[in-house]
């Protein structure tokens, strides 16, 4: 006769399987774009807008980390994806921001969203400015138009960590008054003793009380410690010959010179060929270089 109560009842175990993480997923199939919620919506200029945006899961949330200069593909479903740089600084977690600028059908769809709304995302991708070596130097951020956008990140950036920096100088254009963005940071940055801020305007109107020129002008005017200072730039193509001169007049290296480039690009990983200069795409071996790269690659500049 069997003692069943005796009997040890083993229940078998449910084959233990590991929760994939964010990075894993991400990098699984870097061509899917993950869905993101538009979180807040601000309205810079007649053309620009600033957007928050959240990943609905958690565990890309928690894996999506960037460094400043470094851009996203955003994908408005059913109309196409266009490359976008975050202008969020890495230390804000959860939850990032872009700068869009209405341009075209992706951007145009965009504009035309609102706070809830679902866009997909692929990235973090290309290189961006190199924070941890401009520790413990000056660094100068010279900004026209829309070259704001990647540089308000590693502004941003330098602010919470502003203790490991030298001299701050930033030096940002627009054409018009109307088009200057972000100006409640500027002004909150103007109020901190230790950031340089030289706001210009091409054309200025009876509200304008800051500088008047191009970007140019207040480079001309600084002390600077060639040997220990970084220049880290961003603007439309035609600002960048003349930066980089000034900047040279005052002795700065050219590795030292850090240029962030835009060009038309597909994929984003350096696959495609769309942004192809030279031997180099913009996409994966930048889309920041320091000057001595970018001079020379054919045709950058
Ligand atoms: C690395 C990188 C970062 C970028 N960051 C930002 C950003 O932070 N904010 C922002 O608003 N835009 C940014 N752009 C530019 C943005 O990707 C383009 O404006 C994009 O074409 C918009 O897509 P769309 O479908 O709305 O316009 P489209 O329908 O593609 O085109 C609109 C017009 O812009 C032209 N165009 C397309 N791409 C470019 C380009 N790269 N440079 C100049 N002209 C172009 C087209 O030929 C067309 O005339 C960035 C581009 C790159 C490559």
């Amino acid at each position: 006769m069997s003692n069943t109560s005796n009997t040890l009842q083993v229940k078998p175990l449910a084959p233990y399987v590991r929760p994939i993480s964010g990075t894993e997923l991400m990098q699984a199939n870097p061509y899917r774009p993950w869905s993101a919620r538009i979180t807040s919506i601000e309205q810079l200029t007649p053309t620009e807008k600033l957007f928050e945006f959240r990943f609905t899961d958690e565990r890309i949330c928690e894996a999506f980390h960037h460094e400043p200069g470094q851009f996203v593909e955003l994908s408005v479903f059913g109309v196409g994806e266009a490359p976008i740089s975050i202008s969020s600084s890495p230390s804000k977690h959860g939850f990032f921001e872009l700068c869009v600028r209405r341009a075209g059908a992706v951007t145009r769809a965009l504009h035309d969203m609102q706070c809830g709304d679902l866009v997909g995302i692929r990235g973090p991708f290309g290189h961006g400015f190199p924070f941890e070596k401009m520790k413990g130097h000056d660094v100068i951020c010279v900004a026209g138009g829309l070259g704001i956008a990647p540089l308000r990140s590693l502004i941003n950036n330098i602010h919470d960590e502003r203790s490991s920096f030298g001299k701050v100088t930033i030096i940002y254009g627009s054409r018009t008054p109307k088009e200057v963005m972000f100006r409640e940071q500027f002004e909150m940055w103007q109020h901190r003793l230790d950031f340089d801020l030289y706001l210009t305007v091409d054309h200025p109107d009876d509200t304008w009380d800051g500088h008047v020129g191009v970007v140019t002008k207040p480079i001309a005017e600084l002390d600077i410690d060639a040997s220990n200072t970084f220049g880290a730039i961003c603007g439309p193509p035609v600002m960048y010959r003349f930066v980089i001169d000034e900047l040279r007049k005052k002795h700065i290296s050219y590795d030292h010179i850090y240029v962030s480039f835009e060009r038309n690009m597909k994929c984003g990983m350096g696959k495609c060929g769309h942004c192809q200069i030279g031997h180099q795409y913009v996409c994966s071996d930048g889309p920041v270089f320091n000057y001595w790269e970018a001079k020379n690659i054919q045709g950058s500049m």
